[in-house]
């Protein structure tokens, strides 16, 4: 019988599970909360009980898989298989991850970064199209990214190779970031980030605009709000967009000049506004891109979703095909 993949994408508020064949297809998948309280002390035990629970359900065993993978947030230990600083998840400190589910489950286990992950979930059977070279993007809470360079996820000499989001695009006026420094690419293409951009250019916009209305009114607007406004003419919104677009088009083709990758594929929440955005961060990529990486490297909009993390995280565990 054909052995099966087990991916685990572990988030702030659901941890998601599948069941894949070898080449990636999701067989299975479902869900369950996470539950940080206690320290998240009760995330890893969820884990292994739920994982027992559907194998039980379907009639599978541990001999069934060839390796479960898993993508995390924080720092991770892949050699140790632990997570070290995931506020998120309330891990402050070092948390046992592998060993436990190794230990619990019975089935080889590895884990990487939650961003890392989700690039090779998009860069085996999304846009990435199981291309060797692959930059991958996501515009959510924050940037994260990923990098693929000769088939080889890109980590560094401490875990932190392919921090796309600290990308710096506003070297001299720029926002404060999360990281301490100023003017990072996280700090304006991120969905607060969109919104921060649309604040601060609202302070000078003179039309109308029932965008720039409702900052200047102190009603919440999101990044969802502001894509939508300028597709639907509002120029206001759509002057942020544009600025937007350019910190992304300089960001992805300064990327793009040393990797000239087979495509850079921007994915996350903010993606979903799709070819709108897609066409204008092409612009500017186009304009700051090296032209044998202009005429080469692709702008493209992430294909998976959701399932991105549990896909990604199962080619993880592919490692572990003898
Ligand atoms: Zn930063």
């Amino acid at each position: 019988m054909t052995k099966k993949l087990l991916g685990i994408d572990l988030g702030g508020t659901t941890i998601k599970f599948g069941i894949l064949t070898l080449d990636g297809q999701v067989q299975e998948k479902w869900a369950i909360e996470t539950n940080i309280l206690e320290g998240g002390k009760h995330i890893v035990p969820d884990i292994v009980a739920s994982l027992k629970h559907r194998l039980a359900l379907y009639g599978l065993t541990k001999d069934d898989f060839v390796g479960i993978g898993m993508g995390s947030p924080g720092a991770v230990d892949r050699e140790k298989k632990t997570v070290t600083g995931a506020f998120n998840l309330n891990w402050a400190d070092t948390q046992e991850v592998g060993s436990v589910i190794e230990r619990e489950v019975g089935i080889p286990f590895a884990i990487d970064n939650d961003a890392n992950v989700a690039a090779l979930g998009e860069r085996w059977v999304g846009a990435g199209a199981n291309n060797p070279d692959v930059v991958f993007v996501t515009l959510g809470t924050g940037v994260g990214g990923g990098v693929i360079a000769d088939g080889n996820l890109i980590h560094g000499v401490a875990g932190a190779g392919g921090e796309i989001g600290h990308i710096i695009v506003e070297p001299e006026d720029g926002f404060e970031c999360t990281c301490g420094n100023k003017g990072c690419l996280e700090t304006v293409a991120s969905a607060t980030g969109v919104v921060r951009v649309a604040r601060h250019l609202a302070e000078e916009y003179e039309g109308d605009s029932l965008i720039k209305a409702a900052i200047d009114n102190g009603e919440a607007v999101s990044s969802k709000d502001i894509f939508q406004a300028a597709a639907q003419g509002d120029k206001f919104a759509d002057s942020v967009v544009e600025k937007v677009s350019y910190y992304l088009g300089l960001a992805t083709a300064n990327i793009s000049n040393i990797l000239n990758p087979d495509s850079v594929v921007i994915g996350g929440g903010v993606s979903a506004a799709g070819e709108f955005l897609r066409s204008r961060v092409e612009n500017y990529f186009t304009k700051y891109a090296f032209p044998q990486v202009r005429r080469s490297t692709k702008v493209k909009i992430a294909e998976l979703g959701n399932d991105a993390g549990i896909i990604g995280a199962a080619s993880l565990a592919s490692q572990f095909i003898k």
